[in-house]
């Protein structure tokens, strides 16, 4: 068969759409022999088709998962099946830098990749077309806006002043602890604490250094629980922390302990010292609770006991229930 003109034209043109298109296009054989290999993958991969052209393609992608990727193929011969990788699913199926090195926050390029049949006169798939797609942009878009729904999503948990969580989300984790406590019944605490006489820290030394007061509270209590402890700004100047896994008697080891703390602690504000001290009530999971709001309340009851009774003390509400009995 010879060639005339217009097979020489559509060559043409066929070449060009292969150098301009802003996608990556490689045929491979059933050995996965490259057979085209178009401008974007050279500039990409700095791989000249004629260095790569005939040659196996995984000998120049040592990183390419060979096993993975025959596995991805092989429905595409035998069954005439397209596949798809998404970056999602993978975030590049060859490893190639950015074209955007400047502007852009990765430094690889997050591919799509598609790959398809392609059969001979005869019907039968002999090659597969891959085309990759450059989808840094889209991906990275996507990223950001992820980032930043997390971002929000934390800021919308977290009380301002002091880093703890809010009121609205404490009680959302507080609510999800007291359900597992119905189910399963495991010794867990409540325990509310509350600045004694705080109006006078506002009063003497002004609001700001009563925030400060606040602050470093939060931070304390921070220390004195552990890191599967649930601590939350529940007011202006009241805490609430639930103590998963823990006993009554446990839990009055960690409230004395901040108690203590506090009560050793200072706060500078510009020259002068500021001391404070907290009254603390704990009340431990019971199966009669039928809403979590029972727990907290007596939690509640302890902590105003423990006002009544001096304060900068820490009450358990089982013992109250002893004493008025
Ligand atoms: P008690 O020992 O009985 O708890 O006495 P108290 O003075 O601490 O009384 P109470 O707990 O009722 O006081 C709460 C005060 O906390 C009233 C309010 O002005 C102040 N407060 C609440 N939120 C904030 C805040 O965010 N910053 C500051 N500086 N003060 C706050
Ligand atoms: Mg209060
Ligand atoms: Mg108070």
């Amino acid at each position: 068969m010879g060639i005339d003109n217009t097979d020489i034209a559509n060559m043409h043109w066929q070449h060009d759409l292969l150098s301009s298109i802003e996608v990556g296009i490689v045929v491979l054989d059933r050995e996965f022999n490259v057979e085209v290999w178009n401008q974007f993958m050279e500039n990409h991969s700095s791989v000249r088709p004629r260095q790569i052209n005939g040659k196996n393609l995984f000998e120049f992608f040592p990183d390419l998962d060979k096993a993975w990727f025959t596995r991805k193929c092989e429905p595409v011969f035998s069954m005439r099946s397209p596949a798809f990788i998404i970056w999602e699913q993978r975030p590049y199926v060859f490893k190639f830098g950015t074209s955007r090195p400047i502007t852009s926050t990765s430094d690889v390029m997050y591919q799509n990749v598609t790959i398809f049949p392609l059969a001979s006169l005869t019907g039968k798939v002999d090659k597969v077309c891959v085309l990759v797609y450059d989808v840094t942009d889209q991906a990275l878009a996507k990223q950001n806006i992820e980032g930043l729904n997390e971002r929000l999503r934390e800021v919308s948990r977290v009380d301002g002043l002091t880093g703890l969580f809010n009121r609205r989300y404490w009680q959302e984790r507080f609510e999800r602890e007291f359900k597992m406590a119905l189910r399963h019944n495991p010794p867990m605490c409540a325990i509310m604490l509350d600045i004694d006489h705080f109006k006078k820290v506002n009063d003497t030394y002004g609001h700001h250094a009563g925030d400060l007061v606040i602050q470093r509270l939060a931070k304390l209590v921070k220390l004195a629980t552990r890191e599967t402890d649930i601590p939350g700004r529940y007011g202006g100047e009241e805490f609430a922390v639930v103590l998963p896994d823990t006993t009554e008697k446990n839990a009055f080891i960690v409230a004395e302990r901040l108690r203590k703390l506090v009560s050793l602690d200072a706060v500078q504000y510009e020259d002068i010292e500021i001391k404070f001290t907290v009254s603390i009530g704990i009340a431990q999971f019971l199966p009669k609770y039928k809403r979590s709001t029972q727990w907290l309340e007596d939690a509640d009851k302890a902590l105003y006991y423990a006002k009544e009774h001096g304060r900068n003390r820490v009450a358990l509400i089982s013992k109250i229930d002893e004493l008025k009995e």
